[in-house]
């Protein structure tokens, strides 16, 4: 039986003539998988329902932060809430302390914190913080990592950048890019000698400390300390990226994990509950060179906005109370764990590396270490796998090169359904 797909095809054609691809952002348009994106109507708890009436188990949960699934009843409360009492004023309201203040107990290394409306932003500002605090120009970044489309960032960029064969982007000047070093990541060798070249010139070293954006690549754990000990004999400032990470893979996000402190975190998605937020913090002493207090400017007009905070602090609070990470490993692992064996059974090259509840299964039996590696992946046979588990209900990120989430309200039941269909799909390609 074939899903019915048809008011999507109609919306996608409209959207075409308006909008660039039909979307507002890449990653969302099949492009790495061919096909017409499905339009979503609405989404309840682990379940998104399309404009034709399919529902789909979500592995993509907006792309990380439907951790609590969709429309969970303490969030939604807390937005309506604050929309009875407007929705944006320009003047400082209490639920941004609030908000800072479950952050920074959080995340180990954050001290003081600025909110902001995106991922991007929060990078973007973090750099700027980081040069002014230095005095220097220069960034590290690694090859694959992606920290949203800021100028000086898209640079063998991962994600959608990478899905659609654009990880440098024209439109960026090369002066914006002159002072970004590109590295491979996990190779502390390569990290070394950058730092024994330019250490002294380097402002910020940037990484995603789980990588969930040329699909999942675990660092080793030699490599986050390389990062945090030249950081620190160079007086760079080491930012974490936790945009994805951050109360994904633990509540204080990846450096909780791994007990690695850098000295400044970025944070998106989670921390917004699926409203637009991002948020930049750090050590006190370099988080006091932004503006209003020091000379490094960076504002916005919604920062701050209180439908935005409720529904981060609903969701911060709800995680903080329920505390769902063994119990969300426990069922990442299974799934992880029964995909592996159905490839093994199959033949087919497979590799499942997953961090609490970020997952990828690559089409590719080596240890993805990094960007080179990820690039070697079957990504025809992905299309096939994405499109295969689509028709059966099941909506994964529509690239090989990202992170897939398992939330609270994924079942042990959901979970072996996922397996009974990846099985049948599986089957369907290699004929065993
Ligand atoms: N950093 C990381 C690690 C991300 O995964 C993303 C988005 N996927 C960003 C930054 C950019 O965030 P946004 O899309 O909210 O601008």
């Amino acid at each position: 039986m074939k899903l019915k797909h048809t008011r999507s095809e109609a919306a996608f054609e409209r959207a075409q003539q308006l909008i660039p691809g039909g979307v507002n952002s890449p990653a969302r348009a099949f492009g790495g998988v061919g096909g017409c994106p499905v339009f979503i109507s609405r989404g309840e708890r682990q379940y998104l329902f399309d404009i034709d009436g399919n529902r789909y188990l979500d592995y993509v949960g907006s792309w990380g932060p439907h951790i609590l699934g969709h429309r969970h009843p303490v969030v939604v409360a807390a937005i309506q809430q604050a929309l009875a009492t407007g929705t944006s004023f320009g003047a400082p309201t209490e639920s941004e302390s609030v908000l800072a203040e479950l952050v920074i107990a959080a995340v180990p290394s954050i001290e003081k914190v600025r909110m902001v409306s995106s991922g991007t932003e929060a990078t973007m500002s973090a750099l700027r913080v980081a040069r002014g605090f230095t005095g220097r120009d220069v960034i590290i970044k690694f090859a694959g990592c992606y920290h949203g489309h800021v100028d000086s960032l898209l640079v063998q960029a991962g994600s959608g950048a990478l899905t659609l064969g654009t990880p440098s982007s024209p439109g960026v000047p090369v002066g914006c890019t002159r002072d970004t070093l590109v590295l491979e990541y996990n190779d502390v060798e390569g990290l070394a000698a950058a730092f024994k070249q330019r250490g002294n010139e380097l402002a910020a070293l940037i990484l995603e400390p789980v990588v969930g954006n040329m699909g999942v690549v675990i660092p080793t754990p030699e490599f986050l300390q390389a990062c945090r000990d030249l950081c620190t004999q160079y007086g760079t400032v080491l930012i974490f990226d936790e945009v994805m990470t951050g109360f994904r893979i633990s509540y204080g996000g990846a450096q909780a994990h791994f007990g690695v402190t850098p000295d400044m975190t970025t944070l998106g998605k989670i921390v917004g509950g699926g409203l637009p937020v991002g948020a930049y913090g750090g050590r006190a002493d370099i988080m006091n060179t932004v503006s209003p207090v020091g000379p490094v400017y960076q504002a916005g007009t919604l920062s701050g906005n209180p439908l935005a905070m409720a529904c981060g602090i609903a969701t911060l609070e709800t995680l903080k109370k329920t505390n769902p990470y063994a119990e969300l490993e426990r069922k990442t692992a299974n799934l992880c764990e029964g995909l592996s064996q159905i490839c093994r059974v199959k033949g087919i090259p497979h590799t499942v590396p997953h961090v609490g509840s970020m997952f990828t299964l690559f089409f590719n039996s080596e240890p993805v270490t990094n960007y080179q590696v990820s690039a070697r992946n079957d990504t025809a046979r992905f299309a096939r796998y994405f499109h295969g588990l689509l028709e059966r209900g099941i909506y994964l990120p529509c690239s090989q090169f990202e992170a897939n989430f398992v939330g609270v309200e994924h079942t042990d039941e959901n979970i072996e359904q996922t397996l009974a269909s990846a099985e049948a799909v599986l089957g369907e390609i290699t004929g065993i």
